[in-house]
C-alpha cells in the first residue's frame, strides 16, 4: 500500500499524524493521488467517519464532468462536504485524482425527508484542461473505478453545453458506456444498473427539462450506437443498463438565493428509492420526488471491505489489467473473512487458551486435571465465535463465506477437540483411580468391621458411582454441533478399563480371601498334626485311637495323617470356593485359587512335618515312646525296679520296638501299600488359566513339577538316610542311659 499522503487542498502534501485526524481529513480523503497511487489510509478514514461498521447500508456516489463546471462547488452545497474549488480569481484546476468524503448533511432541512445514510461522495478530476492521450488515460481508469463501486454517477454540465458536440462531453459518455459493457456484461450474468443523474448547470430556465432531456437521450443514443459492443450485444439498448435522472440547477453567481434553494431540494432526492418509483419516473417528467438509491444501484460491497476491494479494483486498473469484479470480490472477501476470522478468535482465544494452559500443565505434571466450568466456556465461546463471524462474514460472496466459516469451524473445533479430549481422559484417569480406592477403602471397612463383606456388591456399588460420575464430566462438556461431540467410544474405552481394574481386585480379592483360607488351614493343620505327632510319645498309639490287639497304632500314623490332611484341605477348598463364587470369580480363576490351595496346603504340611522331625524334637518323642513302653507295664502302671526283674529283656523289647519308629517316620508313604501318598493326582494338572503371576510365590514340589528334577519318593522322605543312622545312634545311647538308670535304681532299691 502506498504510503498515507494526503494532499491538502492548497497542494502541499502532509503526513498522517502530523495533524488531527479532524483536520487532517477535513476535505476528505485522497483515495487516488495525482500520480495514480492508492490512498492506504483509506480503511482509517471509513473507520473515523463510522461507514466501516455500516454493512450495506452506505452508498456511493462519483461526479464526473468537465474542469470547472461547479463540480466540487456542488457537492459541497449538495453534501456539506469540505472538497477544494477554484477561487474565482486565479482560474487552475483544483480536484486532483480522485476525492472521498463522508456526507456531512445528515438531514435536509425540514427534516421530513431524511437523506440516507452514510452516502460517501467521490469527486473526480475533471479532464478538459489536459493533454488530450494523457487526459483519455485518467477518464478511462477513474470511470471504471467510479463504475465498479458507484450507484449514481452525477454528470454535470452546463446548459450551454447541451445539445453542442462537445468533444469532451461525449468522449466521457462514450467512455463511461464502453468501460460499463466492459465490467458488468461480459460474463456477468447480473449486471448491476447504474443511475445517470444529468446536473443541468446555469440554467436559464428558457428551455424545459423536458426538452434538454431530449436533447441529451438522443445525444446518448447517438453515442450508445457508436460505442463498440461484445457480440450478442449489438441491439442492446441504454436502458437495459443504465436509469437516467435530469434536474437543472441556476446560476450560483447571478442567482445565489435561487440556486441554493434548488440545491437543498436536490438534495432530498439522496435517499432510498423504490423500483416502482423509477418506472413511474420513467413515464413522467415529474422527477422532482423520486429517491435515487435503488437497491439495484448497490455493488453488495460490504463497507468494512470497500476499502481492500477498492484497493484491489485500481491495482487491477493501473496495471491494465482485465478488470474482474467477480474476482475482486472474492478476493475482497477472502481478505476479509481471513480479517474478521483473526478479530474474532481473539475473544474466542481469551476466553479458550486459559484453559489451554491449565490443561497443558497437568499434562506436563503427569497429572491431567477434570477443569471446571469448562463445557459452559467451551460452548458459549464456540456459539458466540461463529456467530460474530456469521454476522461480519456472512455479506460476502457465498462461496467465500461458506469455505472461511468452515475452515473457521473447524480450526476452533480442532481446539476443542483437544479441550475435549483432555477432559475426557482425566475423567478416565481420576475415575479409574478413584474407583480402584474406593473399592480397597469399602474392603478395608469390611475387614475391620470383621463382619463378612460383599465384595461382588461393592464392585458394582462403586462401578456404578464411577460411570455416572464420568457421564457427568463428559456429558458437562459437550458443545452441540461440534462434529466431536460425543464419547460413546471413550465411554466404552472407560467402561473396559474399570472392568479391567475390578478384574484386577477381585484377582487381590481372590489372593486375600486364599491367605486366610491357607492360614485357617495352617492353624487346624498345626494342631491336629501336631497330636498325631504327640501321640508317639505315648508308646500306645496316636490321636485317640483305640489300642487293639498287637495292631501298633503308630503304624498308621503317615494314613492318619495323610487323611486328617486331605480332609482339612477339603473343607478349606469349600470354604473358598464358597466365598470366590459370591464375588464372581470365574470357574477359571476358581480352579487357579483351589491348585494354588492345595500346593499351599502340601507345603504348609510339610513344613510341619519338618518342624515335628528336628532332631531335637524327634529325640525326645523317642524317647518318651521307649520310656512309656520301658518303664510302664502293660496295664500302664509304672514299673518300680526289683533285681530280680528281667530289666535286660524288657530293655531290649521297648527299645528294638521304639526303633521301628524310625524307618516308619522316615517316609511319608501308606501303610498298607507302602507307596507314597498320591499327592501329583490329589494336586491335579495346572489349570490352563494360570498365569506366571500365579506362580510366583509358589515352591516346587518333587514328583508333581516334573522339571524340578526331584522325585515324588523324594518329596515323600522325611529322614535322609544318614539321618537315620544318626538318630538311631543318638536314640540307642538316650535309651542306654535310661537302662543303666532302672538298672541302679534296682540294685539301690536293695541297699536300701
Ligand atoms: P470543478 O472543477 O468542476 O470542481 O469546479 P469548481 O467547483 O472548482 O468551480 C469552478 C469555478 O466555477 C469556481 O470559480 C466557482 O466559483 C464557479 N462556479 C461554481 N458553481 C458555479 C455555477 O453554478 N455557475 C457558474 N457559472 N460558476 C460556478
Ligand atoms: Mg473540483
Amino acid at each position: 500500500p502506498t504510503a498515507p499522503s494526503i494532499m491538502t487542498v492548497n497542494g502541499h502534501f502532509a503526513s498522517v499524524g502530523e495533524k488531527s485526524s479532524k483536520e487532517q481529513y477535513e476535505h476528505g480523503i485522497q483515495v487516488i493521488n495525482d500520480v495514480q497511487e492508492f490512498n492506504g489510509a483509506l480503511p482509517k478514514y471509513l473507520s473515523l467517519e463510522k461507514v466501516a461498521s455500516a454493512g450495506f447500508n452506505y452508498h456511493l456516489i462519483s461526479v464526473f464532468g468537465s474542469q470547472s463546471t461547479g463540480k466540487s462547488t456542488l457537492l459541497n452545497h449538495l453534501f456539506g462536504t469540505e472538497f477544494g474549488v477554484m477561487s474565482e480569481s486565479e482560474r487552475r484546476q483544483t480536484t486532483k485524482g480522485i476525492w472521498m468524503s463522508n456526507n456531512k448533511k445528515a438531514k435536509v432541512e425540514g427534516a421530513t425527508k431524511q437523506m440516507a445514510d452514510n452516502i460517501l461522495v467521490m469527486d473526480v478530476e475533471g479532464t478538459d484542461g489536459r493533454e488530450r492521450g494523457e487526459d483519455q488515460d485518467f477518464e478511462r481508469k477513474s470511470a471504471l473505478f467510479a463504475l465498479a463501486t458507484s450507484e449514481v454517477l452525477i454528470l454535470n454540465m452546463w446548459e450551454q453545453q447541451v445539445g453542442l458536440y462537445n468533444a469532451a462531453n461525449l468522449g466521457l459518455l462514450k467512455v463511461v458506456f464502453e468501460v460499463n459493457l466492459e465490467l458488468f456484461i461480459k460474463g456477468n450474468k447480473q449486471n448491476p444498473r447504474s443511475l445517470l443523474f444529468f446536473v443541468i448547470r446555469d440554467h436559464l430556465g428558457t428551455t424545459p427539462l423536458s426538452n434538454l432531456r431530449n436533447t441529451i437521450m438522443q445525444d446518448l443514443s447517438k453515442i450508445w450506437s457508436g460505442c463498440n459492443k461484445p457480440a450478442g450485444l449489438e441491439k442492446s439498448k441504454i436502458e437495459d443498463y443504465f436509469d437516467m435522472a435530469f434536474v437543472t440547477l441556476p446560476h450560483k453567481i447571478l442567482q445565489p438565493e435561487k440556486f441554493v434553494a434548488e440545491v437543498a431540494q436536490l438534495g432530498t432526492r439522496f435517499r432510498e428509492g423504490h423500483k416502482d418509483a423509477r418506472r413511474e419516473a420513467l413515464r413522467n417528467d415529474d422527477e422532482l420526488e423520486r429517491g435515487v438509491f435503488l437497491p439495484e444501484y448497490h455493488r453488495r460491497i460490504p463497507a468494512d471491505g470497500f476499502s481492500i476491494y477498492a484497493e484491489g479494483v485500481w491495482d487491477q486498473i493501473v496495471n491494465n489489467k482485465d478488470l474482474d469484479l467477480p474476482t475482486q470480490q472474492e478476493l475482497m472477501a477472502q481478505f476479509r473473512c481471513d480479517e474478521i476470522s483473526r478479530e474474532v478468535l481473539v475473544a474466542f482465544d481469551e476466553a479458550i487458551v486459559p484453559f489451554e494452559n491449565k490443561q497443558a500443565d497437568g499434562i506436563r505434571m503427569g497429572n491431567p486435571q477434570v477443569l471446571g466450568g469448562l463445557g459452559a466456556v467451551m460452548r458459549s465461546a464456540r456459539m458466540k465465535t461463529v456467530k460474530n463471524f456469521e454476522t461480519e462474514a456472512s455479506r460476502y460472496h457465498k462461496g467465500v463465506y461458506g469455505r472461511k466459516r468452515a475452515e473457521l469451524e473447524s480450526k476452533i473445533d480442532g481446539r476443542l477437540k483437544i479441550l475435549f479430549q483432555g477432559q475426557l481422559s482425566a475423567a478416565h484417569k481420576s475415575g479409574v483411580n478413584e474407583f480402584s480406592e474406593a473399592v480397597s477403602a469399602a474392603v478395608k471397612t469390611g475387614q475391620k468391621k470383621g463382619a463378612s463383606y460383599d465384595f461382588a456388591e461393592i464392585v458394582d456399588r462403586e462401578k456404578k458411582t464411577a460411570l455416572s460420575k464420568y457421564d457427568k464430566e463428559a456429558r458437562g462438556v459437550l458443545v452441540e454441533g461440534a462434529p466431536w461431540s460425543n464419547y460413546k467410544q471413550e465411554m466404552s474405552l472407560y467402561q473396559k478399563d474399570l472392568n479391567e481394574v475390578s478384574g484386577r481386585l477381585r484377582r487381590e480379592e481372590m489372593r486375600r480371601l486364599a491367605t486366610r483360607v491357607e492360614r485357617w488351614v495352617r492353624s487346624r493343620l498345626g494342631e491336629s498334626v501336631g497330636l498325631e505327632f504327640n501321640a508317639l510319645g505315648s508308646g500306645r498309639g496316636g490321636s485317640g485311637a483305640p489300642e487293639s490287639g498287637d495292631r501298633q497304632p503308630e503304624k498308621e500314623i503317615w494314613d492318619r495323617i495323610w487323611a486328617v490332611f486331605t480332609k482339612t484341605v477339603q473343607d478349606a477348598e469349600r470354604r473358598f470356593t464358597d466365598r470366590a463364587r459370591s464375588f464372581d470369580a470365574s470357574s477359571a480363576e476358581v480352579d487357579v485359587g483351589l491348585w494354588r490351595l492345595r500346593r499351599k496346603s502340601w507345603g504348609v504340611l510339610r513344613a510341619k512335618v519338618d518342624e515335628e522331625m528336628m532332631e531335637g524334637n524327634l529325640l525326645l518323642k523317642l524317647r518318651e515312646n521307649f520310656e512309656d513302653k520301658f518303664r510302664y507295664d502293660e496295664a500302664g502302671v509304672p514299673r518300680i525296679w526289683r533285681p530280680t526283674d528281667d530289666i535286660e529283656g524288657i530293655y531290649s523289647r521297648a527299645r528294638e520296638s521304639t526303633l521301628t519308629l524310625i524307618p516308619l517316620l522316615s517316609k511319608f508313604q501308606s501303610s498298607h501299600t507302602s507307596d507314597p501318598p498320591p499327592l501329583d493326582d490329589w494336586i491335579g494338572n495346572v489349570p490352563s488359566s494360570v498365569t506366571p503371576a500365579d506362580e510366583e510365590d509358589l515352591s516346587p514340589i518333587g514328583g508333581v513339577d516334573e522339571d524340578e528334577g526331584k522325585s515324588l519318593e523324594e518329596e515323600m522322605t522325611v529322614l535322609s538316610d544318614a539321618k537315620r543312622q544318626d538318630i538311631t545312634v543318638r536314640f540307642k545311647k538316650t535309651a542306654d542311659g535310661v537302662y543303666v538308670e532302672a538298672k541302679r535304681s534296682a540294685i539301690g532299691g536293695i541297699t536300701q
